[in-house]
């Protein structure tokens, strides 16, 4: 079912704090630009208020694509979101900086056909690919 749930969140070193709502779905991203950011899959919770954040000097956005940013600590790495940069409210969140998550869901998984052969989930998600992403994200007029 979903679900809002209040959050707070940290980097691994503690230099910056997250507050926010979060929607309790849980979604992967198997694409080339988060294989290479994160080493695997990114794994994100999705806010549905603007994230207040601590220690906002210890952020590093990094320009991922005309249309993305990619933010992390620059004293410790962890990754903390990815966003949309004409977005405002809507962050996808590394799930992992938030401690006991209850009735967290996993429900989809994108770019699927991009997957490295390598690892396979097992849940049963949604699971879309790039050209389904494409069309439901950026759709052409
Ligand atoms: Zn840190
Ligand atoms: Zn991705």
């Amino acid at each position: 079912m979903t679900n809002t749930i209040a959050v707070s969140g940290n980097c691994l070193c503690g230099a910056v704090k997250v507050h926010t709502i979060i929607s309790n779905q849980l979604g992967a991203c198997h694409c080339g630009f988060c294989k290479h950011w994160g080493g695997g899959p990114l794994l994100c919770v999705d806010s549905v208020k603007t994230p207040q954040f601590e220690g906002e000097e210890n952020i590093t956005v990094y320009s991922s694509s005309e249309w993305a940013e990619r933010a992390f600590c620059k004293c410790c790495g962890s990754h903390l979101y990815y966003r949309l940069k004409s977005e405002k409210v809507h962050y996808s969140l590394s799930v992992g900086i938030f401690d006991d998550l209850q009735d967290i869901e996993f429900v989809s998984q994108i770019y699927i056909d991009k997957k490295p052969s390598y690892y396979t989930f097992e849940d049963k998600t949604e699971n879309l690919t790039e050209a389904q992403v494409i069309d439901l994200y950026f759709p052409k007029n």
